[in-house]
């Protein structure tokens, strides 16, 4: 029996916030450790959310945001725990103003999303939507057909910049194919990037060297269109870009010009820049040699299971009086 840490609070209750579809089978986590959960109505306004949150020393979230409007509206909440690895939906600062926990789950789908980033790179470097769809509009097999220029990957480079669990799981993988790894990650020391087989880099250079350049960075406000019209201007001719991070690392109007004018060749993107609702009209997402998913890095049924029992698990610790494992905040409520 562990010890408890703090006071438990008074009341064993959590909310689900939104993303009640995904995160149902938390409730049935939380149940058995004898919490009641409350399950806001899929779609609800955040509003009406923040209302009925009210006095629930714990929330589980989604992708609903929590800025310091929001967590100042908060009564009572003791605990947010974001069901997922990046946490940049939330104002953690304010929270710690508040005194609030905030919690992540940074380790549970790191395989998919690092598999996501390689069907992304060999998709642009093998030009599938291209070779898929010529024998489907042209009705016509040909083994010669007329594709965009492809490179060999073995021997070329691959830029990451963001070297986490999800950075590193993409360089293990990109390595098995041949690429040399370039790495920017200013918090880093050089010798922890060589130690995995790959080179710490300033991101100019990295840019400037690159053959594909992939985002493994969280969003804030240092990375917030990282990728804009000046990086793209030191970007290698013909370069790939590829982006399972945040779509705010990227600009999407300089990355259209920078692929209108051939700069880039390829994009080849899991996330967009104003998700939840990103502007799917862009001209950018129009474009042959644009390829695009909806924030699907993430899923599998292994990582969705995975991302219950770990959510539930830090509201469960939070209960038993310990500080949750995850917390990013810990000063905010001692
Ligand atoms: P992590 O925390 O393990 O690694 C992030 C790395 O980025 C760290 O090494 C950090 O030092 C580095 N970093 C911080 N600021 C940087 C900067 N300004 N420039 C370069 N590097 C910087 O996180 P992770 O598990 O590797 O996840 C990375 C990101 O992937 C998350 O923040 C999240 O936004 C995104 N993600 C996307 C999906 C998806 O479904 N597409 C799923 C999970 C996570």
């Amino acid at each position: 029996m562990v010890e408890p840490e703090l006071k438990p609070p008074a009341a064993r209750e959590a909310m689900i916030t939104d993303a009640v579809a995904v995160l149902a089978p938390v409730v049935s986590h939380l149940e058995a450790a004898g919490v009641t959960v409350r399950t806001a109505d899929d779609g609800a306004k955040e509003d009406d959310v923040l209302r009925a949150a009210k006095g629930i020393p714990v929330l589980i979230t989604g992708f609903l945001p929590f800025g310091s409007k929001e967590l100042n509206e908060l009564e009572g909440t003791e605990l947010i725990v974001r069901a997922g690895i990046g946490y940049d939906s939330i104002d953690v600062a304010a929270a710690t103003e508040a005194g609030i926990w905030v919690a992540n789950v940074p380790d549970f789908c790191v395989d998919e999303v690092a598999d996501h980033t390689m069907l992304l790179l060999l998709a642009a470097a093998r030009r599938l939507p291209e070779a898929m769809n010529f024998w489907r509009e042209q009705s016509h097999w040909a083994v010669n057909a007329q594709l965009p220029e492809m490179h060999r990957t073995k021997g070329r480079t691959l830029g990451l910049i963001g070297f986490g669990r999800i950075g590193r799981a993409v360089a293990i993988r990109a390595q098995a194919f041949g690429w040399k790894i370039l790495v920017y990650d200013p918090y880093l020391p050089p010798d922890v990037v060589a130690a995995c087989g790959a080179t710490s880099v300033g991101l100019d250079d990295l840019a400037l060297r690159s053959d594909a350049i992939s985002l493994h960075c969280p969003l804030n406000d240092d990375t917030q269109h990282l990728v804009d019209a000046t990086f793209l201007e030191h970007v290698k001719g013909g370069a790939t870009i590829v982006n399972t991070g945040r779509g705010g690392l990227v600009d999407l109007d300089a990355l259209d010009a920078a692929v209108g004018a051939g700069d880039v060749a390829y994009a080849a993107l899991d996330v967009l820049d104003g998700e939840p609702d990103p502007d799917l009209a862009h001209p950018l997402l129009q474009r042959p040699n644009v390829l695009v998913t909806s924030h699907s890095g993430w899923r599998s049924v292994d990582a969705v299971a995975e991302l219950a029992a770990k959510s539930a698990e830090q509201a469960v610790q939070f209960f038993d009086g310990q500080i949750p494992t995850n917390v990013l905040n810990p000063q905010a409520r001692q």
